[in-house]
């Protein structure tokens, strides 16, 4: 810790704290030190806390958030990583205070998200949280990240399916509110979420109760995009939204899609 000077605290997290820090040596960069609390956890979730950090040190693309070291101490386990200097896409969402964002923004962010993701699917990676709030922006707002891999999960084998309850209840998909498992898909609903949110600042999918809630998801029901947005940009949502997995698109197949595809050389 003493490597590190503290200038603030810039997230509450599940399991601990989020502090924006400076290194003191070498090159002296901005970074996140992500405080796991160690002492309030399962054996389960420890080991979920070190798999976070196994992931994420095998993680190097531009669309995902850096990991630079982990260390032990006093009962906490510290992520370092890379600091986006933009905050999460929910604050920013915030931000906007209902004006909408334009067509060529909400293009150029949803395909920077689909080749981070790109880049854990192909390594049999699933995110299992994707949500606006774990997606970070750097470079003001142009550079856009995948982080918080807390609860990802690493398929041994593309047969393999984790059947677990996880994560923020707005992006459940139908199978899992089926019980059914979570596969590459799932991350493409929630994905479809965020698009969604981005469109019109809002959860695809809101209800108040649980059971009305389900019921939606399960329909696939949502409210129609305004009509600023391109036909091509509803029709992509309509197939993220595909009520069966096997429908929806896999992240290789969107970005083929011709909204997305012409974006991707800016990005590589
Ligand atoms: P949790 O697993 O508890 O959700 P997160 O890693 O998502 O923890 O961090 C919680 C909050 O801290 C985020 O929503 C964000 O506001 C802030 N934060 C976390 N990591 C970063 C980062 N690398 N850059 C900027 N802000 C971050
Ligand atoms: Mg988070």
């Amino acid at each position: 810790m003493e490597q590190y000077m503290v200038l603030g605290h810039i997230g509450e997290g599940a399991f601990g704290k989020a502090l924006l820090a400076r290194e003191r040596f070498g090159s002296c960069r901005r970074c996140v030190l992500k405080q796991v609390s160690l002492s309030r956890m399962s054996a389960q979730e420890r080991e979920a806390a070190k798999k976070e950090v196994t992931i994420l040190s095998k993680l190097k693309h531009p669309n995902i958030v850096t990991f630079f070291h982990s260390f032990h101490e006093r009962n906490s386990l510290y992520i370092v990583m890379e600091y986006c200097d933009g905050g999460d896409l929910m604050q920013k969402i915030i931000l906007q205070k209902g004006k909408p964002f334009s067509e060529e923004q909400i293009t150029d962010w949803f395909v920077q998200m689909c080749l981070g993701l790109k880049h854990i699917h192909d390594r049999k990676i699933l995110h299992r949280d994707i949500k606006a709030q774990n997606v970070f922006l750097s470079h003001g707002d142009k550079r856009v990240k995948l982080g918080d891999f807390g609860i990802a999960r690493v398929l041994n084998n593309t047969a393999e399916l984790v059947m677990t309850w996880v994560g923020t209840p707005n992006y459940i998909s139908p199978e899992i509110c089926e019980n059914k498992p979570y596969n590459n898909k799932t991350d493409i609903w929630s994905l479809g979420c965020i698009l969604y949110e981005l469109c019109t600042l809002k959860h695809p999918f809101v209800a108040k109760s649980w059971r009305q809630l389900i019921v939606k998801i399960c329909r696939g029901s949502y409210n129609p995009i305004s009509d600023r947005y391109s036909a091509g940009l509803r029709l992509l949502l309509s197939q993220v939204f595909k009520v069966n997995p096997q429908d929806r698109p896999s992240v290789n197949t969107l970005l083929k899609n011709p909204l997305l595809h012409r974006r991707i050389s800016k990005h590589l």
